[in-house]
């Protein structure tokens, strides 16, 4: 899965910095005995006998129902919260129960399932045929995983279940037979179970995803799924566990003029009784959070160019905008057969563009689903990142279709490596494909500084984190594992060489195929194809929270001594969080080139480097660790620019804001060395320069006007040069390096008011809103709706309005949705705030004009009265378990930059739960308290540089 936060974290990177993005760590390492439930009816079970099944027929879903499903979809429990806050996840995993998964007196082999969706009650009917091997045939109870799922009979065979326990908090089924039931059968039996579901609009389970006909402008609905990672449960009865795999045969029955898809192709489809009756052919054995089924009007297009029907799925009217993405599927799947030397087994490939998706994409074996916006692509329309953006999405999700799909993890603590290689890959293949996007550049300021950026907060937590309960897996679909464990991943590649890792990658596919596999495995694999102790290297960076800084003293006589420690954005490292030595590959590059065979794995270590006139520690930034120089070597580095690579460039610029930020170092080495780089050609390097300068204006955002200016001032004498040389006319010819370029200076540009650029933006709008459509070039679209909302006014708020009613592509509308945020006008704002909630803005989207709210004060300050405000409803509308509330909190609390604020938001929260969305919470004080303790440590530092070089 691609979760929708990774566009969120990716747009921080291009504006106004972000603070962490972190979900709560997680419970204990359980050893993988299975627990059995007490199948006695516990008290505090809710306990329905089957006579209570109310009748759905005739009810419309009503908010009540919603808000039921919210509020029973389980939350994060009381043991987790702990070391949320702390790093002795040791400690507490021999205090945490163990992990709760179901009985294994019977085990599922296959899964035959009916599904009939109703559009008028929101309602499913379904029926399930589990054939089960049974294991033990002295237990007469069969436990499933449900929630929400009325159960109408259960028979195994011919035998009727006596009894039949809902247990909600456990979010399982208990069917309890007679005595002797299961005795009676020999190895396998057949379990029957008829149900009715509700079509939620929560997008989880089987859902139904609300849009409007493109061409008739009629109201409709798709009916979808999206399982992973544990709400399949909400669609049917199963054993709802990654490494209980089945084979799966479905059926979908609707009115005919629906399109039916599953994860198979077509075996048989019928008309009967007015109905369309769909069976699809049975899948390998497979995860239940693999499973996908869609009935909804839709359309495609389709790439011939690989053995087997690949397309690309849209409602009518859209289908069009999704030949990039059948292409690049088409080439993708090839690459990887090629790759990984094993067939992708499937017989055809769907990818589906799905109204209302809470994450970005979902991997679903042969049935792709993806938000919008993350697969159809008007390419003329659209900017370089979106582009780019879908490419990445398309390349992990079928990446996914061997990495985790064929070998799935054995329980959801593997989910970072699922996530994590899937990322990896997706750079691997867009490098193959785009090499002129460098991607591996562009990973050192996006993925490499974002993992960085949570992980030295106390609230992060380590790549690997226990999970005892199936409920909490929403919990870790976060940066650290998205963002650090593909930056492991890439160490490791780097470590073991590219074409090696592969190897070990392709070796662990074969052995495992169709099965489960352990973290240890792949370290293992990866060890027998390259001869290197991988897993004691590789468990303390997944085990251990955190990464070190390592500083670097020149001690005279040609001696250096390099000293890790543990890195914390508030430079308050106590000594017991300080205990871990990490691995740290120095990488030292000089001027004969680079030293790969130096590990430090001691606190320090001291060497001889006799021409000490250039070195760098880390080169190509490929190690998870930041560095500390003198001030006499921070300026000598600045001199350098021609010795360095274009990722140590960005290292460098990334680690001295880094360092300034924290007090290692003083502001002035970043200002310093960034004001040597205005000749800098890379594009690379200079979205490096921006995102830390943004960063720094985001800590100054509360401080005086006056030296905001002077700060703006200083990023105009910086970028000002480059960008008028550049220009911001885009002519065919450009290659993608200076494309970009343009793009960011021009950005650059506006953000820091430079006044010729800020009046050709807005020339370029007013034109466009006046009927010329080749304006505005749809590369800096968005910045051009941006630079206009922030000059303001009625005017420009209703023409940005109208642009996102009614827009010329998904980029555009999504371009205008952002820009409402950069408006100031507290009327203007409370409008778009209002949007939220009436049904203008769909729920999927609500975090995105709030983005544009945290770069300006008054943003920051009425969007947090807003969520104090609508807390009940946003807790209403957000279910904890889809991870949005606390991208909403992050939003609405991290703007600030005093630490008195941090009293008034733990005031606002110290009545309300916090189950689901804690971590968020604990990472946006701690991003508020190092930006406090920024500003208020170099504050006079700032001004003086600023008045001492005439910007003020
Ligand atoms: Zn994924």
């Amino acid at each position: 899965m691609l979760t929708c936060k990774s566009l969120l974290w990716k747009n921080a990177a291009r504006g106004v910095s972000l603070a962490s993005k972190v979900r709560p760590c997680l419970g204990p390492v359980i050893t993988h005995s299975r627990h059995l439930y007490n199948s006695a009816s516990s008290q505090g079970d809710a306990i329905r006998s089957l006579h209570m099944t109310k009748t759905w027929k005739g009810n419309k879903s009503t908010n009540s129902e919603r808000v039921n499903i919210v509020s029973r979809r389980s939350l994060f429990t009381e043991t987790s919260h702990a070391c949320a806050k702390c790093q002795k996840t040791s400690q507490l995993i021999n205090n945490t129960p163990k992990r709760e998964i179901l009985p294994d007196n019977v085990v599922p082999l296959h899964y035959d399932l009916i599904v009939e969706p109703d559009f008028e009650t929101f309602k499913f009917e379904g029926s399930v045929k589990i054939e089960l091997k049974i294991n033990n045939s002295g237990i007469d109870t069969v436990t499933l995983n449900t929630i929400d799922i009325d159960i109408h009979c259960a028979k195994l065979g011919d035998i009727a279940a006596s009894k039949i326990n809902i247990k909600e908090e456990q979010q399982v089924t208990d069917f309890v037979f007679p005595e002797g039931t299961l005795a009676s059968f020999k190895d396998n039996v057949i379990l029957n179970i008829k149900f009715t579901g509700i079509l939620n609009d929560n997008m989880a389970g089987f859902y139904r995803a609300k849009y409007e006909d493109k061409l008739t402008g009629e109201t409709k609905y798709m009916a979808t799924t999206q399982m992973e990672p544990t709400d399949a449960r909400r669609a049917f009865p199963c054993f709802d566990e990654p490494n209980l795999k089945a084979s799966f045969a479905i059926t979908l029955v609707s009115d005919p003029s629906l399109t039916h898809l599953s994860n198979m192709d077509v075996k048989n489809e019928y008309i009967k009784d007015g109905k369309k009756f769909t069976l699809f052919n049975t899948t390998p054995k497979m995860s239940t959070y693999l499973v996908a089924y869609i009935i909804a009007e839709l359309k495609y297009v389709e790439s011939k160019n690989f053995r087997i029907p690949v397309r690309v799925y849209a409602t009518p009217g859209n289908e069009k905008d999704g030949q990039f993405a059948a292409d690049l599927t088409a080439k993708t799947l090839a690459f990887f057969e090629k790759t990984f030397g094993i067939q992708y087994p499937l017989p055809k490939m769907d990818n589906v563009a799905v109204h209302e998706f809470s994450a970005g994409a979902m991997e679903n074996w042969g049935l792709v689903t993806y938000r919008v916006v993350d697969l159809l692509l008007d390419k003329d329309n659209s900017t370089l990142d979106r582009i780019q953006r879908v490419a990445e999405v398309v390349q992990h999700e079928l990446a996914h279709q061997w990495f985790g799909n064929l070998v799935t993890m054995d329980w959801w603590e593997g989910l970072w490596l699922n996530e994590g290689f899937a990322t990896w890959m997706s750079w691997y293949s867009c490098n193959e494909f785009q090499p002129e996007w460098k991607v591996w550049e562009q990973y050192v300021t996006d993925t490499l500084q974002h993992a960085l950026g949570l992980d030295s907060l106390r609230s992060s937590h380590p790549i690997e984190v226990p999970v005892k309960k199936a409920d909490e897996i929403n919990q870790i679909f976060d940066a650290i594992s998205y963002s650090k464990g593909a930056s492991l991943l890439r160490m490791i590649s780097k470590w073991l060489g590219e074409e090696t890792f592969i190897k070990g990658v392709s070796q662990y596919l074969s052995k495992f195929k169709y099965g489960n596999a352990k973290t240890e495995d792949l370290w293992d694999a990866l060890a027998d194809a390259s001869g290197k102790d991988v897993r004691s290297v590789m468990n303390i960076w997944t085990k251990k929270v955190g990464f070190p800084v390592v500083s670097v003293s020149e001690e005279g006589n040609g001696k250096i001594t390099f000293r890790q420690n543990r890195y914390l954005s508030t430079a308050d490292v106590k000594a017991d969080e300080d205990t871990t030595i990490y691995p740290v590959f120095l990488a030292l590059k000089t001027k004969d080139g680079v030293d790969s065979s130096f590990v430090l794995n001691e606190r320090s270590k001291t060497i001889e480097l006799k021409d000490q006139h250039f070195f760098k520690v880390n080169s190509e930034q490929s190690g998870i660790y930041i560095t500390s120089y003198s001030d006499e070597r921070w300026a000598k580095l600045g001199e350098q620019a021609d010795l360095l690579s274009v990722e140590d460039r960005v290292g460098l610029v990334a680690d001295a804001k880094t360092l300034s930020a924290s007090g290692y170092t003083s502001t002035i080495n970043f200002m310093n060395l960034i004001s040597k780089w205005n000749k800098e050609k890379s594009f690379v390097v200079w979205d490096q320069i921006i995102n830390s300068i943004s960063s720094l204006k985001s800590t100054w955002l509360f401080e005086s006007k006056e030296t905001q200016n002077a700060l703006d001032n200083f990023t105009k004498q910086l970028i000002s040069s480059m960008t008028h040389d550049l220009g911001w006319q885009f002519k065919a010819s450009d290659s993608f390096s200076t494309q970009r370029l343009k793009v960011t200076m021009f950005g650059a540009a506006c953000a820091a008011r430079d006044a010729d650029v800020e009046r050709a933006a807005l020339k370029m709008f007013t034109d466009y809103c006046n009927g010329n459509k080749e304006a505005i070039p749809a590369l800096i679209k968005p910045i051009v709706f941006n630079t206009a909302a922030r000059i303001g006014g009625m005017e420009n708020y209703e023409r940005i309005y109208k642009i996102y009613l009614n827009p010329v592509s998904n980029d555009e509308k999504l371009a205008a949705l952002r820009s409402f945020g950069r408006f100031k006008e507290p009327e203007l704002l409370k409008r778009t705030l209002g949007y939220l909630f009436d049904g203008t803005v769909l729920n999927q989207d609500i975090y995105i004009p709030m983005q544009g709210m945290r770069a300006h004060q008054e943003g920051v300050e009425i969007l947090w009265s807003w969520v104090q405000k609508n807390w009940d409803e946003l807790v209403k509308r957000l279910p904890p378990g889809l991870s949005m509330l606390g991208s909403v909190v992050t939003l609405g609390t991290s703007g600030f930059t005093s630490l008195q604020k941090i009293d008034e938001i733990k005031k606002f929260f110290a009545t309300k739960s916090t189950k689901g969305f804690d971590q968020s919470l604990a990472q946006s004080l701690d991003t508020i308290t190092s930006k406090a303790q920024w500003v208020n440590r170099d504050r006079d530092v700032i001004d003086k540089y600023l008045k001492d070089n005439g910007y003020f």
